[in-house]
């Protein structure tokens, strides 16, 4: 069965046809780790790692490779701003690489902890420095770059089709979002940095040809998709925000290098919006909102109860072109949601024994998978059924441990919840409101969702 695929290159969705037959080459922008991930991010990498599954279940050998963004960067998609990592290091008075293995490891337990399959090769840009050089040498050789006394260059008015992938309209680009360290040595307000030069200040760095200095963003991410994939290989993904800056620059100086295609598929994923508002990863926004938990990380949501998988069930909930609006109220519904799927039993399958009527749902689950990662749709399908092996099949593309967590029975509140409800009744009863509320938030605290109902307090679980 084929499988489609949006291609924000040609805005269509086009049938999946790899170079190499059932092979599928991908590449992920990985994390910048001088930080926790917030959930929006990890939001990209639940969408990446569906349509890894997805093209798994279809037979396609899936060669997955995510970099991991350990050099220094500025804030800024655009050059400017601040140095994260070297901001990171005085604040939490470490080196940047103490602060880049720390970040990479909370990173890839939160992905373990999201059930994401980790990519089989997941390259540090520090250690791939040499192949930078070479490839900013191969870009010189042919006419692409300049050096001024802020590093090297890429000249995009020597790329006839710079800009192709967002369209851009090159005569209203701006130099830089905030505009405050615009860089007076470029020549065209679109030319980006390959190599950073005379940075005193900064710590990392390395020897190039063009004097000490160290490698701009956009550059790692061609040098090692193109080490590990191929100078043309299939999908290449990363956030909606990458569009217009960092994967416009990728294909301008992978394809003057190479003169090759660089990638087949383009792939984005939509926004995380919290409470209605965009995040961004250098304001790590959180909920003010009265007695409710702030969530920001994963671990911030799993100190408050809830079962990271309960995330990855929500983000399943919207399809990955569409931005997903994040509240607990939602989180709470996807929690109310797994808890339902995880209560099928294979006792009172539906489809159990009809072989012909499993696989019309198999066939029309597969479908909507199959159609641009349907997957809020697929999922849909499965609770019609309400089929425990249905389930039990497709979770290797849904990917919420569903065999496992479905043999687990409800469990009993503890006795200990017990009676700070019954304190609480007293309380009330009595009306000794500032008893009442503190009883309260410490139900809250031990991760349960405390209401009121007519027989007096009641509490839900915020964990499966
Ligand atoms: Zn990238």
């Amino acid at each position: 069965m084929p499988v489609s695929l949006y291609n924000t290159m040609s805005r269509k969705k086009e049938v999946f046809e790899p170079l190499v037959p059932s092979t599928a080459r991908l590449y992920c922008c990985g994390p910048t780790v001088y930080n926790y991930a917030h959930i929006g991010n990890l939001r990209t990498y639940v969408f990446e790692d569906i349509l890894h599954r997805v093209l798994e279940f279809n037979g396609f050998k899936v060669m997955h490779v995510m970099n991991i963004t350990d050099v220094g960067h500025m804030t800024s998609d655009a050059d400017d701003g601040d140095d994260k990592m070297q901001t990171a290091a005085l604040r939490e008075n470490k080196s940047p690489w103490e602060i880049a293995k720390f970040y990479e490891d909370a990173f890839f337990l939160d992905t373990s902890r999201l059930n994401i399959i980790k990519p089989q090769v997941t390259p540090r840009a520090t250690e791939h420095v040499v192949e930078m050089i070479e490839l900013i040498q191969r870009l010189e050789a042919n006419g692409y770059t300049y050096v001024t006394t802020e590093g090297v260059y890429f000249d995009t008015s020597r790329n006839d089709d710079y800009g192709k992938l967002a369209r851009l309209q090159l005569e209203n680009q701006r130099t830089g979002r905030n505009e405050v360290v615009a860089d007076e040595t470029k020549r065209n307000p679109s030319d980006f940095v390959l190599w950073f030069l005379n940075k005193p200040t900064h710590i990392m760095k390395w020897e190039s040809p063009w004097g000490p200095g160290y490698p701009g963003w956009h550059i790692e991410c061609s040098a090692m998709s193109i080490k590990y994939l191929g100078e043309t290989f299939d999908i290449h993904c990363g956030g909606v925000d990458h569009i217009p800056v960092h994967h416009t620059n990728e294909i301008a100086q992978s394809e003057c290098a190479t003169h090759a295609p660089f990638v087949k598929y383009w792939m984005h994923g939509e926004f995380l919006l919290m409470n209605g508002g965009k995040l961004s990863k250098s304001k790590l926004t959180q909920q003010t909102n009265d007695q409710r938990p702030k969530i920001s990380t994963l671990q911030t949501m799993i100190d408050a109860g809830y079962d990271p998988l309960s995330y990855r069930y929500l983000c399943l909930q919207a399809h990955y072109r569409s931005e997903l609006n994040f509240s607990l109220e939602a989180l709470d519904a996807s929690t109310a949601g797994l808890r339902k799927v995880y209560s099928l039993r294979p006792e009172t399958d539906p489809l159990a024994g009809d072989a012909e009527a499993y696989q019309t749902a198999r066939r029309r689950v597969l479908d909507a998978m199959n159609d641009d990662l349907g997957v809020p749709q697929a999922v849909g399908i499965l609770n019609s059924y309400g089929s425990y092996s249905l389930w039990a099949e497709f979770d290797a593309v849904v990917g919420i441990d569903f065999v496992k967590r479905a043999k687990t029975t409800d469990v009993e509140l503890p006795a200990e919840v017990l009676e700070l409800i019954a304190k609480r009744n007293e309380a009330r009863k009595t009306r000794q409101w500032a008893a009442s509320d503190a009883l309260r938030d410490q139900l809250i605290g031990m991760g349960y969702e405390v209401g009121d109902g007519a027989q007096g307090t009641t509490v839900k679980s915020r964990s499966l």
